[in-house]
């Protein structure tokens, strides 16, 4: 049984259609797949309609949110939120308002790039992304390649978008707090994603998911690529002591990035776990 909580369609920033990722999950022998995409749940009637025998999929969405960083500041942190009620009125219209944003803030990132002399198209960026989708930098990185700016989308994001690169334009994303309760109202249960995920940027201090786990989150994601040992030891323990469920997923994005689908997993009983305390929609069977 291989169980990977972690996955990204080309409805956010993933590059396989919702249809495909299922059928990659399948291939590669996975038992549960969670569709996790950031900031929208649009993928999930499509990755449902393609679920084969055998293959059970976990609705769910990554949020992007901003939390208090421990040190007096402020840092972002992704939390996977897991079969939700998609209609309840409170998540609809902060991820649409969040949506907005995403797509206005890339297009600014775009317009400072071509002032600059790149070869980018801002405007032709946008089009080219689905009305009402979570834009975000993986797309700025996927032009920059084909333009023959860089090689990769790594490279693209280690020498331009990076957070503190020039071009780089902020976001007002979810308050965690609003988040966790958010999700939870709706029947959901909330995993903070890559919590010491140190080279994307700041991350917050162990003080703080202590806080967080008090405020009603459920799990926190140890077993990720961008953890090495220390750190997964250092997060097992954590959430151990704080008794928040861990779990371990590949935040596969296809071929945006080089991981494979099920390369981390989650046990059953974690699985079990999160489900039991869950009761906005189910857990679907193919
Ligand atoms: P954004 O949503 O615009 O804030 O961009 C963040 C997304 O970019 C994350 O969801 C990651 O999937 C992706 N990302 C972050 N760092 C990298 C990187 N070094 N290489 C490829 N993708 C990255
Ligand atoms: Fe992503
Ligand atoms: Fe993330
Ligand atoms: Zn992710």
């Amino acid at each position: 049984m291989v169980i990977d909580l972690h996955t990204h369609s080309s409805v956010s920033d993933g590059t396989d259609t919702p249809t495909q990722l299922i059928t990659t999950a399948a291939a590669a022998g996975l038992s549960t797949v969670a569709l996790t995409d950031h900031d929208t749940t649009a993928g999930w009637a499509e990755a449902a309609a393609a679920l084969p025998a055998g293959l059970s999929l976990i609705r769910g969405a990554e949020l992007s949110c901003t939390s208090p960083n421990g040190r007096g500041g402020t840092a972002t942190v992704h939390l996977l939120a897991y079969l939700f009620d998609p209609t309840a009125p409170a998540i609809v219209a902060e991820q649409s308002r969040l949506r907005a944003e995403r797509r206005a803030r890339l297009h600014k990132m775009a317009r400072r790039m071509a002032a600059d002399g790149y070869p980018v198209d801002a405007d032709e960026l946008m089009a080219g992304l689905p009305e009402d989708s979570p834009a975000g930098r993986p797309h700025l990185a996927m032009a920059l390649v084909k333009a023959g700016v860089v090689q990769t989308v790594d490279e693209a994001f280690a020498v331009f978008l990076n957070s503190n690169g020039r071009f780089h334009v902020s976001r007002r994303d979810t308050p965690v707090h609003t988040a966790i309760e958010m999700i939870a109202d709706a029947g959901g249960v909330t995993v903070l994603a890559h919590a010491f995920a140190h080279h994307r940027g700041p991350t917050v201090t162990a003080d703080v998911i202590k806080e967080l786990a008090a405020a009603g989150l459920t799990g926190l994601e140890v077993d990720h690529p961008d953890h090495d040992e220390a750190t997964r030891a250092e997060l097992a323990e954590l959430a151990g002591d704080l008794r928040l469920v861990r779990t371990g997923s590949s935040d596969y994005h296809g071929t945006n990035k080089t991981i494979r689908i099920g390369q981390e997993s989650t046990s059953p009983e974690a699985l079990a776990e999160l489900v039991s305390r869950t009761s906005g929609v189910p857990v679907l069977h193919g």
